[in-house]
């Protein structure tokens, strides 16, 4: 019954286990369990009877929303700091450079809120009620990692659930409070401290690193009982140094102290970059363990458009770098100057700038940066913020005022993007193996037809009064945009059946993200008014490598020449049948691919609202004729850091 109590025995991968159970079900708990060691214990993929151990039953490795506490490699990093002058090669997570001094990100030290203890019950109580608040905490938590990182990464926060309900802990508590006359405070903290100290003690190191875990948790339910923020305040400073960094981490930063962010894992479009960028923190990702011994305190000169970290610099290149930052500082405030102006490349082609957002205030945000309309509005924000599912009138509200807030600009929803990956608490799903080739984007839609047809509803609603356009993500074969587009019909015959005004026509378009649509892209043309190339997903699943895995994330470069081609595909079969091509991925934003892209025959950008001003400058920067002959080049190469060369990033 006790998470701690199983998992400080120690066990590791086949080791021998005798189980013993007494009571009315005890044959059934039996079988059970068997069972479950059958099914390895829920773990994904086959067992490993050799290499390092794994987590034991119940605690998953997970990377992605768990902070550097958990991120890979963090188990056995490397002890010898790198010399200095070594130049860490990682990938370009956030443009901009920083020079400053390392700070490992640790967890922020909480005071155990030592009051003398007041009335027994009393205190009990305040204990109960910390602990409830902390359950309801880690239940956001939990929703959030699933959104950003998925199911699997998730269910550490089960583990951590079960914690708050351990008898290993509440027990000692309870007799702390109740008999030792200890405040909540003191009795709980104690609790925590001594089961953590046989995590420590335990040989594995996996094992022992899970007591920062039950620390973190323990830290939690203290703040809680002091009356503060579960979260702690912003936190960091110089460049922030971490295997890898959950979203939270990243909102979590102190954006005023922070120069950088340095990960040894991750890719450019893991949502720890991302968020970097919308933040406008320079960010180097996937650098390698190598970064993880780096000291406390160390000079890191951080390139993060170059992808490059300069360990304890030598005067000169430390001065380089810190010119080259002011000069870009400069170059900002004058990209900034003129965010406002449309962007047109030095031959006289107009590119349409647009923003991606998720949230009705990136709306205004992106209008204030110079965006010339919304290229991909993620409609999940509405759904996932809610505790229940919006109604077409709800939507119907938000579209609006997303569309009056661009005031004549256009507004392209993207129609529900949620999957395993993202779920949705109150839409009934199975759990799936691989949710990333799963049931997701418009497959999901289609499984739902009401859903589906209240989100067109209420964009056709809109776009009666509005510039509307309507696309529908994650589309693998002509058949799904078929049907996408019969629910479509049958809205807008409806909605004039009830006597509602809708447009005669809504430009209709789709993501280009499986690489299925990309090769067979001239068959989409006559059903289609534009694409738009999800480069995120495009990558991930061109090079098999999950964008929200921190191990593999790297690989997923958008810049690949396989995902190029797809690009070049995509193109020029919508030039054939007229019809344009945006790019939303990240690397629409990408200063340094961004002439590239032109060159390839891109006709639109939709980014981060945040990489505006400099995205503008950098197709003002472009000749056509000259961006064409690099396309040629990259589509010529054999890796995507062959083509950041040729690129000149
Ligand atoms: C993409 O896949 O490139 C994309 C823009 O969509 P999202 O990042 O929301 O999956
Ligand atoms: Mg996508």
């Amino acid at each position: 019954r006790s998470l701690n109590a199983v998992a400080t025995l120690g066990a590791r991968f086949g080791d021998e286990l005798l189980l013993r159970a007494t009571g009315p079900q005890a044959e059934e708990a039996l079988a059970a369990v068997g069972r479950l060691a059958g099914e390895g214990f829920g773990e994904p993929g086959e067992a490993r009877p050799t290499g390092p151990p794994g987590p034991p039953a119940g605690l998953p490795s997970a990377a992605a929303g768990l902070g550097a506490a958990a991120a890979p490699g963090e188990v056995t990093p490397p002890t010898t700091p790198p010399a200095p002058g070594t130049v860490l090669h990682g990938l370009p997570g956030s443009p901009g450079i920083a020079v400053a001094k390392a700070h490992r990100l640790r967890p922020a030290p909480v005071e155990v809120p030592d009051a003398p203890a007041g009335d027994a019950d009393a205190e009990w109580s305040a204990l109960q009620r910390a602990l409830d608040a902390a359950r309801h905490e880690i239940g956001r938590a939990r929703a959030a990692a699933a959104t950003r990182a998925g199911e699997y990464d998730a269910a550490i926060f089960d583990a951590h659930l079960l914690f708050l309900e351990d008898e290993t802990l509440l027990a000692p508590s309870r007799a702390g409070v109740m008999e030792e006359g200890k405040s909540a405070g003191r009795s709980w903290a104690d609790a925590v401290a001594a089961a953590a100290a046989t995590w420590e003690a335990l040989d594995d190191p996996y094992l022992r690193a899970r007591a920062g875990d039950l620390r973190s948790v323990g830290d939690q339910v203290l703040r809680l009982l002091a009356g503060l923020p579960a979260r702690p305040a912003p936190r960091g400073s110089g460049v922030v140094v971490a295997g890898d960094l959950s979203p939270a981490d990243v909102v979590g930063l102190d954006s005023e102290a922070v120069r950088g962010i340095a990960c040894a894992f991750g890719g450019p479009a893991s949502h720890a970059a991302i968020l970097a960028r919308s933040l406008g923190i320079p960010a180097v990702v996937g650098a390698g363990r190598a970064l993880l011994a780096v000291r406390d305190g160390t000079l890191l000169a951080l390139d993060g458009e170059a992808g490059t970290i300069t360990v304890d610099p030598p005067a000169d290149v430390a001065r380089a770098a810190e010119r080259r930052r002011l000069t870009k500082a400069r170059e900002e405030e004058a990209a900034r100057e003129r965010a406002h102006l449309p962007a047109v490349t030095q031959d006289g082609v107009s590119v349409h700038v647009a923003a991606n957002v998720a949230g009705l205030a990136d709306v205004g945000a992106a209008v204030a940066v110079g965006a010339d309309g919304v290229g991909l509005l993620r409609t999940e924000f509405l759904f996932l913020e809610a505790d229940h599912l919006p109604s077409e009138d709800e939507q119907e509200a938000a579209y609006r005022a997303a569309a009056e807030t661009l005031a004549g600009r256009p507004l392209t929803l993207r129609t529900l993007d949620l999957g395993a990956d993202k779920p949705l608490p109150f839409l009934p799903r199975e759990d799936e193996r691989n949710p990333f080739l799963g049931l997701r984007g418009l497959r999901l839609s289609l499984r739902h037809p009401d859903l589906l047809a209240a989100q067109l509803r209420a964009a056709l609603r809109v776009a009666a009064a509005h510039d509307v356009r309507v696309m529908f993500p994650m589309v693998a074969t002509v058949d799904e945009l078929r049907r996408a587009r019969e629910a479509l019909d049958g809205a807008r015959e409806a909605l004039l059946a009830e006597g509602v005004a809708v447009p005669e026509r809504v430009p209709v378009g789709i993501m280009v993200e499986v690489p299925a649509a990309a090769l067979l892209a001239e068959a989409f043309v006559p059903h289609v008014d534009f694409f738009s190339l999800g480069t995120n997903d495009l990558a991930q699943y061109t090079l098999a490598a999950e964008r929200g895995n921190a191990e593999v994330a790297a690989l997923a470069d958008a810049l690949h020449p396989a995902v190029l081609r797809l690009v070049e595909r995509t193109v020029s079969a919508a030039a054939e049948g007229g019809r344009g091509v945006a790019v939303c991925g990240e690397v629409a934003g990408d200063p340094v691919a961004i002439p590239l892209l032109l060159g390839l025959g891109v006709t639109e950008l939709s980014m981060s609202p945040a990489r505006i001003a400099l995205a503008k400058q950098a197709v003002r920067a472009t000749a056509i004729a000259r961006a064409r002959s690099l396309a040629g080049e990259a589509l010529a190469a054999a890796s995507a850091a062959e083509v950041r060369r040729l690129c000149g990033g």
